[in-house]
């Protein structure tokens, strides 16, 4: 698909574009915070799965720039944002950046280092692996992201916080529920408007962080297992149940962002430039700096080349060799 034509079929794209976003995912975060003011009274956040970057730069356009910009604002007093990916990304104002594994534990001990044993008041997690297409490995590797996301929740949340995690929705979706459940009393599974309905993705938007009484982040897995389990006890909010039968959980979805607003599943025209000339196409605000299919990209040029060469060799009688 052409850039043009993208413009045209995607408006999120396009629309991204003109206003500075790496990445048209930073609708949904701005949407999801419509909804649910996720913002308000944020000090500490952070980012997981961040590259490129259009979260983190919501976050530093939402809490850090403005804070910057108020006279009395001290340099101590400004909003920690602590961004973390496997690729680097390129800087954003107010963001620290750690490149590294989220399901790794030096990974989280690095990201607590940071705090300086203070805690974060949001976690935003946007991960996503390299989606198969095979729904139920998809939706595995995504709960595997999920679940490190709530390990380092589980150390640095602070009481009250909250935490966003993108999810697949699968047929495990009401067990992710219930195990949410067992951390934030209040967790609703929300689609914004700029995410497609094609797309099996939703957030998880988990509110007022509570950990069960005693709570020692080292059990956590212990405690996860058992939920949905018939070992799980009745202490368990989400215990067998919930899970299966005629008292199975059905998860409501939340439609969120301005419903009048731009639909993600439509065409929209492409306007025309002010002096009447057609539609110039805006290159991308920060393209990837080292995505992982680049290496694959350089194989591929490369072979391509080989292959030309090959082709071009002429032989003495001045036709051209092929090679199958
Ligand atoms: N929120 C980002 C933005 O707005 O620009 C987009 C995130 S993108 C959909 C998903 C990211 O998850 C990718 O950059 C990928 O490198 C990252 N990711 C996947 N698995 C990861 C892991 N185990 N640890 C850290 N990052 C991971």
């Amino acid at each position: 698909m052409g850039k043009a034509s993208r413009d045209k079929r995607d408006i999120y794209y396009r629309k991204a574009k003109e206003e500075g976003w790496r990445a048209r995912s930073a609708f949904k975060l701005l949407q999801i915070d419509e909804e649910f003011n996720i913002f308000q009274g944020v000090k500490r956040v952070v980012d997981l799965c961040a590259a490129p970057g259009s979260w983190s730069q919501v976050l530093s356009r939402q809490l850090y720039l403005p804070a910057k910009s108020s006279a009395e604002s001290k340099e101590g007093d400004l909003p920690l944002i602590v961004a973390i990916d496997l690729q680097p990304m390129s800087p954003i104002e107010g963001v620290i950046q750690v490149q590294g594994d989220i399901t790794n534990a030096r990974t989280a001990q690095l990201v607590i280092r940071h705090f300086d044993g203070s805690k974060a008041d949001l976690v935003v997690c946007d991960g996503a692996p390299d989606v198969t297409g095979l729904h139920d490995m998809d939706e595995f590797v995504q709960s595997q992201l999920i679940l490190a996301g709530l390990t380092i929740v589980t150390h640095i949340l602070k009481e009250g916080g909250k935490f966003i995690a993108k999810i697949f929705r699968g047929k495990d979706t009401s067990l992710l529920f219930c195990q949410l459940k067992l951390f934030f009393p209040t967790v609703t599974f929300a689609k914004p408007k700029s995410s497609r309905n094609s797309s099996i993705e939703a957030f998880a938007v988990c509110e007022n962080y509570s950990p069960p009484e005693g709570f020692n982040p080292r059990d956590l897995h212990r405690l996860l297992q058992k939920v949905g389990s018939p070992s799980g006890g009745s202490h368990l909010d989400c215990s067998s149940g919930w899970l299966e039968g005629p008292n199975k959980v059905y998860i409501p979805f939340l439609a969120c962002g301005d419903l009048t607003g731009y639909d993600s599943d439509r065409s929209y025209p492409l306007p025309k430039e002010a002096d009447g000339s057609s539609y110039q196409s805006l290159d991308p605000v920060q393209p990837p700096i080292a995505p992982p299919y680049k290496r694959a990209l350089e194989l591929k040029k490369a072979s391509a080349q080989s292959i030309q060469d090959t082709h071009e060799k002429p032989l003495a009688c001045g036709v051209f060799f092929y090679k199958d």
